[in-house]
């Protein structure tokens, strides 16, 4: 194991390690090595020493846990017509939120001064400030260019190709490092975060005005040379279809199975729907023809999947977004077990997500967490408090994770 309080912290984070006794077990370092690393981590805030658990062969243990109180990640999740913004503690739950109406086609400009003005609020009614953040995390339905953190040719976000985010959005949280992630990812590493941690390959397909997918393997979002990874809704499966999808190809996915393809179709039956929020409302008013058509959709998904299924062989395959649904689910599985292989489906479990809505908030929480507490954050912002401490007195790095 190489050295640091960092990597005590990884083990402790991730729950492979839950008393002292562990670490031990686990790192095999001496007891005063692995004190002082407790120490450490101890001193910053950063875990917790919980109540004497029930003694076992006549010793008493402590548990040890992350601290999830130690800061806050302010999380924004952009949605094509409305943004929820939230903050969170470091475990994910959240602590204050609100939404706005904000329609991406107004342009990127537009919509993050409002956000802007939202976040300044959000934060205010909890009574925080940038100081209080170790993260701010945006989530768009667009695939975001790793190198750069901005979209990459987002088909359902005219306007915001390449648009500078981050840079927009800092001079609200000064000093904030800012996480900007495709929100299939962020929503599949939220429900990894809440319910699949003992699975090795996840994927999360995410149906609401687009179709995109999340891919989490060992424990880390999987996006892609280019941040296309998962990308499924421009796959085309009808390219002779006279459906033009927003991307400008004819018969992809998106344009015959996704939220605004099945808004289309209930529009002609005289419903009045343009997005996959309105279908939602549909399928949630009971509405039978909005039942039929989103599970025809189901099945255009499942032929699609039953691909990535074959390349990922994955444990789990979880449904979100607007239309996730008893009628989509069972689509899905109609066409999905057909397609694939029986030796990837074998052990694969197809269900609907844990979170609903708060998939991608927690998940963008997660995502900054996994980069401001990774061992190698963490190793060298101790180092710092070290240097700072032995030359000016004590630090007190509490509740400030990131070195300013
Ligand atoms: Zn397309």
């Amino acid at each position: 194991m190489s050295s640091g309080p960092g990597d005590v912290l990884d083990l402790i984070r991730h729950g492979r390690a839950t008393t002292r006794g562990d670490v031990l077990e686990v790192t095999g370092l001496s007891r005063m090595t692995i004190s002082q690393r407790l120490d450490a981590l101890l001193a910053a805030g950063m875990i917790v020493e919980g109540q004497t658990r029930e003694a076992t062969g006549g010793r008493r243990r402590r548990s040890l846990a992350f601290n999830t109180s130690q800061s806050h990640v302010l999380v924004v999740a952009i949605d094509t017509t409305h943004t929820r913004i939230a903050v969170t503690d470091l475990g994910g739950s959240v602590l204050v939120e609100d939404s706005i109406d904000a329609p991406v086609t107004a342009g990127p400009s537009d919509v993050l001064d409002r956000i802007v003005l939202a976040m300044g609020a959000v934060l205010g009614k909890q009574g925080l400030d940038a100081n209080d953040l170790c993260g701010l995390g945006v989530s768009l339905p667009a695939s975001v260019d790793p190198e750069s953190g901005r979209p990459s040719q987002p088909p359902m976000l005219p306007g915001w190709d390449a648009y500078p985010i981050a840079e927009h959005l800092q001079p609200a949280v000064p000093g904030v490092p800012v996480v900007i992630a495709n929100d299939a990812d962020a929503a599949g590493m939220g429900e990894y975060a809440a319910g699949y941690t003992q699975v090795s390959s996840l994927c999360l397909v995410k149906v609401s005005t687009g179709i995109g997918t999340g891919i989490v393997i060992g424990g880390r979002s999987y996006s892609g040379v280019d941040g296309g990874a998962g990308d499924i809704g421009h796959v085309a499966v009808s390219p002779r279809s006279d459906a033009l999808c927003q991307c400008g190809m004819h018969g992809c996915l998106a344009s015959v199975a996704s939220g605004r393809a099945v808004a289309a179709e209930l529009r002609a039956l005289g419903f009045e729907a343009t997005s996959g929020r309105d279908v939602k409302a549909l399928l949630q008013a009971g509405e039978p023809e909005a039942a039929r058509v989103t599970q025809v959709a189901g099945r255009r998904i499942g032929e699609v999947m039953a691909m990535m299924v074959c390349l990922l062989n994955p444990g789990v395959v979880l449904v979100g977004g607007d239309l996730a649904s008893a009628p989509l689910l069972a689509g899905m599985r109609e066409t999905l077990y057909r397609h694939a292989l029986p030796r990837a489906t074998r052990h694969m479990a197809l269900q609907l997500g844990l979170l609903g809505e708060d998939a991608a908030v927690a998940g963008m929480t997660r995502l900054v967490v996994d980069r401001e507490f990774s061992a190698v954050a963490v190793n060298a912002r101790l180092r710092l408090v070290g240097a700072e401490g032995s030359a000016r007195g004590p630090a007190s790095p509490a509740g400030s994770p990131s070195p300013r």
